[in-house]
């Protein structure tokens, strides 16, 4: 890999496959985002997106949704799956947002990742797209491109994939990076049945 040929796969897929790169998480705060985000865990964002409507019409902020009865959030994301867990962690996020925090969404990572449930990744995101700071969020779809693009070898973790990807792509692309890749891997470059027959990309890739 090097710088060149890491902004040749970023420019390749933005004019092959996603020319307007942008999250696909609906939300109106960083407070929103941050509980989508954690929602998001093994789901899609589309539905996502459909149970946020009702939990943030219900509780708009985190000292409502401190307040709440763990079995109404549940019932209310009960279709992402993982709900209990989700519901314990978006409430908890919220007491401690409230206690810690003065209820606003930290803009660092060392206090975001202090709040439960909120690993790198998660805090990665919401730095990139909450406040706009570069960041390189890697998830189970960037982990794969960055192995098929050979960013990183086979079996390297999300920490050495997001170390390279931020050596070799420049940092005012870091965000614009992390939409493409994903929404790429997402749809296109799947991990089951990638679309490779028809793959414009085929020569950046080291898929057999
Ligand atoms: S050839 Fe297949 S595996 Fe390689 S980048 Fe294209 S879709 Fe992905």
């Amino acid at each position: 890999m090097n710088k060149i040929t890491a902004e040749n796969i970023l420019n390749d897929i933005k004019t092959e496959y996603v020319p307007t790169p942008k999250p696909e998480l609906v939300y109106n705060n960083n407070f929103e985002l941050l509980c989508a985000v954690m929602l998001s865990a093994q789901t899609t964002d589309k539905r996502v997106n459909i149970v946020t409507k009702d939990l943030f019409n219900k509780y708009p902020t985190p000292e409502a949704l401190a307040k709440a009865d763990v079995n109404d959030v549940i019932t209310i994301i009960k279709s992402l799956g993982l709900s209990n867990n989700k519901a314990n962690n978006i409430i908890n996020l919220s007491k401690k947002l409230v206690e810690n925090f003065n209820s606003i969404v930290p803009n660092n990572l060392d206090d975001l990742t202090t709040l439960p449930g909120v690993g790198r990744k998660t805090a990665n995101v919401v730095l990139g797209l909450g406040f706009n700071i570069p960041s390189m969020p890697v998830d189970t779809h960037i982990h794969r491109m960055s192995i098929r693009f050979k960013f990183i070898k086979e079996g390297e973790s999300v920490l050495v994939a997001e170390e390279k990807l931020k050596k070799y792509i420049p940092k005012e692309r870091w965000i614009e990076a992390h939409h493409l890749l994903l929404i790429f891997g997402r749809y296109y470059c799947k991990s089951q049945n990638p679309l490779c027959k028809e793959c414009k990309l085929k020569k950046y890739c080291n898929k057999k």
